[in-house]
């Protein structure tokens, strides 16, 4: 019989946390690096070098990858040999190395998690509590699989109750435009087939816990149905030309996962969830010995890339950028952004909205300014700011035609793409809308210079900030004419790839 320790438990969770938010797996560098090898469309492979770089300063920085360090995912197997000393439960133990990470004064990360999620929505200030999914297995260890999830590629999650004649792959293939690039292409797919309803979501999301092996797979052949899947769906999904942060171009998926399970004869379950830029995940054993042993990866897995600086190329002044100078940059333009920023996501945009319908005035004026879709991680030692890169805009969407309307908002910069209504009123307002690169935070964060709480105080990291920014690098995403490059780009390289047949 094992005896596992409390705290043994408690220290390991807290110790892969934190492994994780700073190291990407080994099979995901590789893969990305591949990615960026092959990749033909400029604007994807500078995406992409930048989350390779990205990775590469958060391995050696020991800070997170993303400033979405994620909502804790456990998956524990317990052998039934095992028994415990302490009295805390299994998801006490789990939830206090959760907090312990979370917490860690050398490399504080964000706690992104809320009670109350119909409610009041309060944080619970310490990323708690973990989603935990346990099994008793025959055995004396216990295996613990942890994964830390970003709200942006999880949001993007889909289920069906299919009828039993049809077809899967038809039906991921129709979500997947539905799910834009807020998922932070490229990445990975995972797809759960069969079971209940919530056993297709939990197949799914356990399936994103195997090693990227596509290309093994595409050597040796399918053996079974879910891996017939998984090669046919691979070569579909990056047929969609959608690419590396919806740009367009050649790699949207690293590999694509499926499990499944027997199902009932009237039913067939089908869940995928993404997995983003940040993969964050890692197995450790416990077998009584001590802390599970998370050895580092060396230095030398990661390439050594360098970003080369483009034709379209412009340097902005945001301390004096006029609409006319914003009505010359071109879709597909990029820019590197200088001087004054505001920050401001869903909880800032929710009031500034509510305060303008009250005929209130807002913290900040900001009327020629542009305004950053970010939630930053804490920062330490002697940070200006925390990993800061930018949150999901589709979610401000709602909110663009007043803040463009009544604060003369010149633009906004943000992740993956915008839906019509904040096109429309882009277009109206002959505004713009930036995109920087999400999955790159560290690297974004190493832009700013200065920073500090401007309105808002009281939402933490959801606060008005004014950044200070030095040479940031951004995208034009869609021009003042209403282009956006998340419907051209994809169009374009989906019939690239097409010709190539
Ligand atoms: S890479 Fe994108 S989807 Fe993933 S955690 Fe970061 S912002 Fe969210």
């Amino acid at each position: 019989m094992t005896v596992i320790r409390q705290d043994d438990l408690i220290q390991s969770v807290a110790d892969a946390l934190q492994y994780i938010s700073y190291y990407h797996p080994k099979d995901f560098i590789d893969a990305m690096h591949g990615a960026y090898e092959r990749e033909e469309n400029p604007a994807a492979k500078d995406a992409i070098a930048q989350i390779l770089i990205n990775s590469r300063m958060c391995a050696t920085g020991h800070r997170p990858i993303c400033q979405d360090t994620g909502i804790v995912t456990v998956f524990v197997h317990v052998g039934m040999n095992v028994c415990w000393e302490g009295d805390m439960s299994l998801d006490d133990m789990i939830n206090e190395g959760v907090r312990r990470a979370y917490l860690l004064p050398d490399n504080v990360l964000r706690a992104s998690v809320l009670a109350d999620p119909d409610g009041q929505r309060q944080n619970t200030q310490d990323n708690t509590p973990a989603v935990i999914h346990h099994k008793l297995v025959p055995g004396d260890t216990v295996e613990i699989h942890v994964a830390a999830k970003g709200g942006g590629s999880e949001a993007k999650s889909k289920f069906a109750m299919l009828n039993p004649s049809d077809s899967v792959v038809d039906w991921v293939l129709e979500q997947l435009p539905k799910m834009g690039a807020g998922w932070c292409p490229p990445g990975m797919l995972g797809i759960g087939i069969g079971g209940t309803a919530e056993k297709a979501m939990e197949l799914a999301k356990e399936s994103l816990l195997d090693p990227i092996d596509i290309q093994e797979l595409q050597a040796r052949g399918a053996s079974n149905r879910a891996e017939e899947l998984r090669l046919e769906l691979y070569d579909k999904v990056n047929r969609s030309g959608i690419g590396a942060q919806g740009l367009g171009g050649l790699t949207t998926v690293l590999d694509i996962k499926v499990k499944d399970y027997p199902t009932h004869a009237a039913n067939k379950p089908v869940a995928i969830i993404p997995n983003c830029a940040a993969t964050r995940h890692v197995h450790f054993t416990l077998d009584g010995s001590g802390t599970a042993e998370l050895p580092a990866p060396k230095l030398e897995d990661w390439p050594e890339i360098t970003r080369e600086a483009g034709e379209n190329v412009k340097r902005v002044n945001l301390d004096t950028v006029t609409a006319e100078e914003v009505q010359s940059w071109k879709p597909g333009d990029t820019l590197l952004l200088n001087g004054k920023l505001l920050t401001g996501r869903d909880a800032a945009h929710k009031r500034m909205v509510d305060m303008l319908a009250k005929g209130q005035e807002l913290p900040v004026d900001l009327k020629g300014r542009f305004i950053y879709y970010v939630g930053p991680v804490d920062p330490v030692r002697d940070e200006v700011v925390g990993p800061a890169g930018p949150t999901t805009s589709t979610r401000m969407d709602k909110f663009t035609r007043t803040m463009l309307e009544a604060t003369g908002l010149l633009g906004m910069v943000g992740k993956a793409e915008r839906g019509p209504v904040a096109i429309e009123a882009i277009r109206d307002h002959q505004a713009t809308y930036l995109m920087a690169v999400g999955g790159a935070a560290y690297l974004v964060a190493q832009a700013i210079k200065k920073s500090r709480v401007v309105g808002f105080e009281d939402l933490g990291m959801e606060a008005i900030y004014e950044f200070e920014v030095e040479d940031m690098p951004v995208t034009v995403a869609v021009d003042s004419q209403g282009e956006s490059v998340h419907q051209t780009g994809p169009a374009k390289w989906k019939e690239i790839i097409a010709e190539r047949v």
